[in-house]
């Protein structure tokens, strides 16, 4: 793969990492903040006229959190690896078989580890 190919995979893997790392830093400071607000309205409430309701919302949308919060980091992991790929000078290398992972397929989605023809073979 040529140079200006590799420098355009790297840059384009960094800016993701920099957007996958801002957009987990929000999602953990917006839960912290929601968890103080939920004590500070557990302790107002009385339990009798707690609704039910409302707290089936609130749960509903931490798990929404919890489960992009994974996404963005298994992403960012794919991210890093490519990274590292860079770093070994092993990026573009297919990991099975060897050959060069096509430029259209990397330029398309940097974080791929394998050519065409064995992502075709593992569909299979
Ligand atoms: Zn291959």
């Amino acid at each position: 793969m040529n140079v200006n190919a590799l420098a355009k995979a790297k840059k384009q893997l960094e800016k993701e990492k920099k957007q996958l790392e801002l957009g987990l830093s929000k999602i953990s400071t917006k839960d912290k903040n929601l968890k103080d607000d939920y004590d500070a309205k557990y302790e107002n409430l009385d339990s009798e006229i707690f609704d039910q309701s409302m707290e089936a919302t609130e749960v509903s949308e931490y798990d929404r959190k919890l489960s992009l919060e994974a996404n963005l980091e298994v992403q960012l992991r794919e991210v890093n690896r490519g990274l590292e790929r860079i770093a070994k000078n092993i990026f573009g290398k297919c990991s099975k078989c060897g050959k060069e992972i096509e430029e259209k397929r990397l330029s398309a989605n940097p974080t791929a580890k394998i050519c065409i023809t064995c992502a075709r073979k593992e569909e299979e």
